[in-house]
């Protein structure tokens, strides 16, 4: 039989279930090398077989099937009385897989990770369960270490609000070299501590990272990552917003009302998407107050009559109020339904319909041309009271939502369409608070795209003198990290990479969630992608 990659083969063969391939070898070499020393020796002190997994053979799994012998190590300085010899490359000490194999499976557990990799390995007839791949995982050895200059540190959340790690990026080549198991301050005060050399660090603006920074890199620049501050700036306009919500709705309901003949008119005019008003704001505080002191008084033993004249509401009010086990049961009634399909094109509908000589088949069959998605039987419903000589109630235009307006405000203004541009500006000729914002977001857009980190002073007192609260509070945070601020608005560092690199970690999390620890977590984040 063959030699083959320090093998000698004897036979090949299936097992007994006729489903897999066994190969019978032994170690080709006359004689073996002590790991230990090096020396080589002949003297046989036992012989026994290894099985070792190797890779599939025309999608059977294979078994290899290896007749090894202990030696005796003849070397008295060594420490080892014997050893059992290996193949270099494909078998190592204790293993019961072929390296190749091995690598092969960690390679699956790197990207996949939990049952997804066991059903792959599975597939590829190199069967490893779940645990098995996650212990390859763990013996991964660390990416080597090499000296960092500029880094990016951001945390993440390990689970929801509940415990957060920080990962460190390098700059430079946008991978990550560490994860840490907290965002303490003292945590990565350790870290730069043992990482000395690092001249620059972008970070989230402020707090414990800053401080870290301080006492353990003193001499470092610290940089406010651009990311965060847009992401700071952007919540303070959703302050704004909400402060500024009244003036979203429009004042005529008829204002938007589009010409009925015009079908593009009508598709345009509204929203792209359908609104759902949010629930918050005053009506679902009184909302939520009333539940608790129906509650309340129910658990003190009021009768629905007493509450109600205590609370001065309508006893079926009450008794509402009562009969919702939670306040999000209400709060979710209280909520308009989103669009039906059809809402878009009631319009052209009643002006077809009442111009006459045309059915529902026939008008369905138009608007599913325009874009509807909805059924012939909605349409027919709909047309049924017109039919009726009853007309139909015109939709109400829908004011946009905070969250479309913050969005409109904050987005770049080439990234907008032209109908989010109308309702822009429709809402911004109704509110002088969110004009002055919007012009002072596209210029600190402006400061932080062109690095013009030298009209930040001017930005900063035009907000202090001029702008709404939320914006005013936003800078207060930035002059107390000025210094990093500036950096982050003139220096090209970014933590651009460490954003990446938390987005890529939420996936991995995603994928091994509750089946792996910190360690684990750690060793797919710094494996090269
Ligand atoms: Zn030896």
């Amino acid at each position: 039989m063959p030699h083959l990659g320090g093998l000698s083969i004897d036979d090949v063969c299936s097992d007994d279930s006729g489903g897999g391939v066994i190969i019978d070898a032994a170690v080709a070499a006359a004689e073996g090398v002590c790991p230990g020393c090096g020396t080589a020796s002949a003297r046989v002190h036992s012989r026994y077989r290894r099985r070792l997994a190797d890779a599939a053979l025309g999608g059977r799994s294979v078994m290899l099937r290896l007749r090894v012998r202990r030696f005796f190590c003849d070397n008295i300085g060594c420490a080892a009385r014997t050893f059992v010899e290996q193949v270099t490359g494909l078998t190592v000490k204790w293993a019961r897989r072929t390296s190749p194999t091995t690598r092969v499976l960690t390679a699956i557990a790197l990207a996949l990770a939990g049952r997804a990799a066991a059903r792959l390995a599975a597939q590829l007839a190199v069967p490893a369960s779940r645990s098995t791949l996650l212990r390859l995982l763990g013996k991964m050895p660390d990416p080597v270490a090499t000296t960092l200059t500029r880094i990016g540190v951001d945390d993440f959340a390990f689970r929801r609000g509940h415990t957060y790690g920080t990962v460190i990026v390098d700059i430079d080549n946008h991978r990550p070299v560490d994860v840490l198991a907290d965002r303490t301050r003292d945590t990565l005060a350790d870290w730069l501590r043992t990482h000395p050399g690092v001249e620059l660090v972008c970070r989230d603006r402020a707090g414990a990272y800053a401080e870290a920074v301080r006492t353990a890199a003193p001499d470092a620049i610290q940089v406010a990552d651009r990311w965060h501050l847009w992401h700071n700036l952007v919540e303070a306009v959703e302050k704004t917003v909400i402060a500024e919500r009244a003036a979203l709705h429009k004042p005529e309901p008829n204002e938007l009302e589009p010409a009925a003949n015009d079908v593009a008119a009508v598709l345009d005019s509204r929203p792209a998407e359908p609104a759902v008003r949010p629930v918050e704001g005053r009506l679902a505080t009184r909302t939520r107050q009333r539940w608790t002191a129906v509650h309340d008084l129910l658990a003190a033993g009021r009768s629905i009559s007493a509450i109600a004249r205590q609370l001065r509401l309508q006893r079926k009010t009450v008794r509402r109020f009562a009969r919702a086990a939670t306040v999000e049961e209400l709060l979710d009634r209280a909520r308009p339904r989103r669009d039906s399909l059809l809402d878009p094109y009631k319009p052209y509908l009643q002006e077809r319909f009442t111009a006459g000589g045309v059915d529902a088949v026939q008008l369905t069959r138009e608007i599913t041309d325009f874009g509807y998605r909805g059924s012939l039987k909605s349409v027919r419903t709909y047309l049924h009271p017109l039919r009726a000589g009853r007309v139909a109630p015109q939709p109400v235009p829908i004011a946009p939502t905070v969250r479309q307006v913050t969005g409109w405000l904050t987005r770049h203004p080439d990234r907008l369409t032209e109908d989010d541009d109308v309702q822009l500006k429709q809402v911004l000729a109704r509110s002088d608070t969110l004009t002055v914002t919007h012009r002072q977001v596209r210029e600190f857009a402006e400061m932080l795209t062109q690095r013009r980190g030298e009209h930040l002073d001017a930005w900063m007192r035009d907000v202090d003198a001029r702008g709404a609260a939320p914006l005013r509070s936003f800078t207060k945070g930035l002059r107390t990290d000025l210094y990093a601020v500036a950096a982050g608005l003139t220096l090209p560092y970014s933590s651009g990479p460490v954003e990446g690199a938390v987005t890529r970690i939420k996936a991995l999390k995603r994928q091994m969630y509750g089946r792996a620890g910190f360690s684990l977590l750690r060793k797919r984040i710094l494996s090269p992608a």
